[in-house]
């Protein structure tokens, strides 16, 4: 079992969900169902490689750039192509992308990347996202103060946090898992979510990772459950383990619901 610090990583992560987060409530939002109806019958599936009942819905222009959640700027994609285009800008990675799982690879010809960009530029018909500075206007330099005040909080909170742990450590004990059994209102699926946000997902994040693979029978270990894979398989690749950790499901192998499931996520 390899003991992963979490620490640094928690408060990068705070930092960019704080950014996140102000950019989401200060962006527009309005969209609905009925346009992600529309979307999918303008493209007639996938956005960017026309694949038949797309289960994501994909910002153009990423959150942390800027981008609405605006139907102009939101496409049904497949999971192949939004797990390979990930925050890359689509005509680089529709024209260039060599990846396993980009057009090319697929197959598709110049010419019907072409077209499908041509489709895919006229839903967004001129659509530009505003800058930070255009966003938050008379209020920019005070979204700079937030975001620069957070950076000295997390550092005084580090130095905190590091004293604290060097007073009170005891050899073999895992500090993750203390802290967790005082949370006791949690119910069991929150703790493994959160278990796996800050031993992998963040410490991966942290290193400039793309992916981490995370397997369920590490994850069971780690936290002393007894008989509980398939609860922590299905936290794993539940919804609400992807949108609290932000990130996207990209491959799955081994078995379901036991010890040997691997699932890896996109960062
Ligand atoms: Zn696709």
């Amino acid at each position: 079992m390899t003991k992963v610090r979490t620490q640094t990583g928690s408060f990068a992560y705070a930092k960019y969900q704080l950014r996140r987060s102000i950019l989401e409530n200060a962006l527009e939002t309005d969209y609905t169902t009925e346009d992600y109806e529309a979307s999918l019958e303008f493209f007639g599936g996938c956005a960017f490689c026309g694949a038949k009942q797309p289960p994501r819905k994909d910002h153009l222009v990423p959150v942390i750039q800027c981008g609405d959640f605006i139907p102009r700027n939101v496409v049904p994609a497949c999971q192949k192509c939004d797990d390979s285009k990930g925050q890359k800008e689509y005509h680089e990675w529709m024209r260039n992308s060599s990846s396993r799982r980009s057009l090319k690879t697929r197959g598709f010809t110049d010419e019907q990347v072409g077209e499908r960009i041509e489709l895919i530029e006229k839903w967004q018909s001129g659509y530009r996202p505003m800058t930070e500075a255009e966003l938050f206007g008379e209020d920019y330099a005070r979204y700079q103060e937030i975001l620069q005040k957070m950076e000295q909080l997390c550092e005084e909170a580090k130095r905190m946090t590091s004293r604290v742990r060097s007073r009170n450590r005891k050899p073999g004990v895992d500090e993750a898992f203390v802290s967790q059994s005082s949370k006791n209102t949690e119910s069991s699926a929150d703790r493994i979510r959160r278990f796996i946000l800050s031993h992998y997902v963040v410490p991966a994040r942290n290193r400039g990772e793309k992916t981490v693979t995370v397997r369920a029978g590490d994850v069971h270990g780690q936290m002393s459950l007894h008989g509980q894979h398939a609860n922590v398989c299905q936290a794993m690749r539940g919804d609400k383990f992807l949108n609290l950790a932000n990130v996207k499901l990209k491959s799955f192998r081994g078995s379901l619901a036991g010890a040997n499931a691997y699932f890896t996520y996109q960062l």
